[in-house]
């Protein structure tokens, strides 16, 4: 990949010799013969390696035609590499270990290091670091030192889909070291693909030189299969994660359908918000005399932007409006007012309560809306017990 240094850069010179000078096929002391720059960035700043390379001085000799190089290039970096391995290593750790976006990393070799780098230049980079990581991961002396005291494995089995019609990844893990030993993307989920991974796992087992103790996977039929017949014997488990969501589905189906009915139920939100503000209006009008005489005229359903405030809240609305129901006291001024205040804070409360999604397996939304709205009902009813005929509300 081509790098446009910024112009005026000032490099630090290093230069590296080929260690051992004796020619290879006559051992005569080879002379310098060119010189091979290679300028990168590393946290030192910008840098320039000086390589000089060599040859064998006698025209005769059978390595003549070959130059060599110093070895000590590639401690460095790489041949090409714009930047040096220290610059690799900090990209790879800061985007796989911390997560970091390709324009944070930009911006901070920049501001920090004053290195200028493109997000393609780093995203290049960033996939040679991951090549290069996998094969370490892969590499069968890493393998055999991680699992030096596990006596034995125990293999799982999953397919992500990253998004809807894409080629499914599958991948095979080993939950003793919690280590991913490979993924594959495959195209069908038939018997045969899968068992080929299967195969492989098998293959990576025996290397080790471990015996697999069990398999757990979401028990789709290709993956019962499949670990059947490479791992004869070996007790298949469900995948936790996997269970509790299957088995939470049919109930998850009756929470969603008794949502729905408790909708149906608790209606006309919007016709008691008409009406609160209607009254409002009317009293306005005829001030100061308050009146508790529902006005029949039909007033444009336009609600007032305070009313569209409180509408807007959700949730956590529903202590206030329990609370503000203590604060209506009759035979006051303002009285009409403060009714009505409760009413629409009641109103918005259940809106909330019919529009919280939250919850999963474990708090179906449905059975947190049946409660709350239980609380909604008692409330009402604590306050009709101490002042009969108060509050205008059938909600
Ligand atoms: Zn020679």
């Amino acid at each position: 990949m081509a790098y446009r240094w910024p112009a005026g850069t000032v490099c630090k010179r290093i230069d590296v010799d080929v260690e051992n000078r004796s020619c290879p096929v006559c051992e005569r002391y080879m002379h310098v013969c060119d010189h091979r720059y290679h300028r990168l960035w590393t946290f030192e700043g910008a840098t320039q390696v000086v390589n000089r390379l060599v040859h064998c001085p006698d025209a005769s000799c059978k390595s003549r035609g070959r130059t060599f190089s110093p070895e000590a290039e590639l401690s460095i970096s790489m041949p090409r590499w714009c930047i040096g391995w220290d610059v690799l290593c900090w990209l790879g750790h800061r985007r796989f270990a911390r997560h970091w976006s390709v324009p944070q990393l930009r911006a901070e070799l920049k501001d920090t290091h004053q290195i200028t780098l493109s997000d393609d230049a780093i995203e290049h980079y960033l996939g040679l670091y991951q090549t290069m990581l996998a094969a370490r991961q892969h590499d069968p002396e890493q393998l055999a030192e991680a699992y030096r005291d596990i006596e034995a494995l125990v293999l799982t089995l999953d397919g992500l889909q990253p998004e809807k019609g894409h080629e499914t990844l599958y991948v095979v893990r080993e939950l003793m070291s919690k280590r991913v030993w490979f993924a594959e993307p495959l195209l069908s989920s038939a018997t045969q693909e899968v068992q080929r991974l299967i195969v492989l796992a098998r293959q990576w087992a025996e290397r080790l030189a471990k015996p697999v103790r069990g398999g757990r996977s979401d028990k789709q039929d290709a993956f019962v299969t499949a670990i059947a017949a490479e791992f004869p014997g070996i007790p298949h488990r469900y995948c936790h994660n996997h269970f509790l969501r299957d088995v939470a589905k049919p109930m998850l189906e009756m929470d969603s359908r008794a949502k729905v009915k408790m909708r149906r139920k608790v209606r006309g939100l919007r016709a008691i918000e008409r009406r609160v503000l209607a009254e409002r209006r009317h009293t306005a009008a005829l001030v100061p005399c308050p009146t508790h005489e529902t006005p029949q005229t039909a007033l444009p359903a336009v609600a007032t932007p305070q009313a569209c405030a409180e509408r807007d809240l959700s949730g956590g609305r529903t202590d206030r409006a329990l609370d503000a129901t203590g604060l209506a006291g009759p035979g006051e001024a303002g009285v009409a007012d403060e009714a009505g205040e409760v009413v629409l804070g009641y109103c918005a409360a259940v809106r909330g309560l019919l529009n919280d999604d939250q919850g999963g397996p474990l708090h179906p939304p449905g059975v947190r809306m049946s409660e709350a709205l239980q609380e909604v009902r008692a409330s009402l009813d604590r306050n009709f017990a101490a002042q009969k005929g108060g509050v205008p509300s059938r909600c």
